[in-house]
């Protein structure tokens, strides 16, 4: 698994959706990369604060494939560094 594949799967990562297998490629991923460990970090930290916050339920569908196409170019821009 490269970078860009992490994060095309985050979403379902995190929402608990991979199965064991792919889940367990992500987790090695992430224990072996830096950046994508502090990507994920930061990302899950947003979540939470998202949904501490009053009246905020689950993400509507389109917020949540306008922040799937959002990760990318920003994947991409992390590894042109
Ligand atoms: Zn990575």
């Amino acid at each position: 698994m490269n970078c860009s594949e992490l994060m095309s799967l985050l979403v379902d990562f995190l929402g608990g959706e991979l199965v064991q297998e792919r889940r367990e490629t992500v987790e090695l991923h992430i224990r072996a990369c830096p950046r994508c460990e502090v990507y994920v970090a930061s990302y899950t930290q947003t979540v939470k604060v998202a949904r501490a916050l009053p009246k905020c339920g689950r993400l509507p569908a389109t917020f949540e494939a306008r922040l799937r196409q959002l990760l990318e170019p920003e994947l991409k821009a992390r590894q042109d560094d």
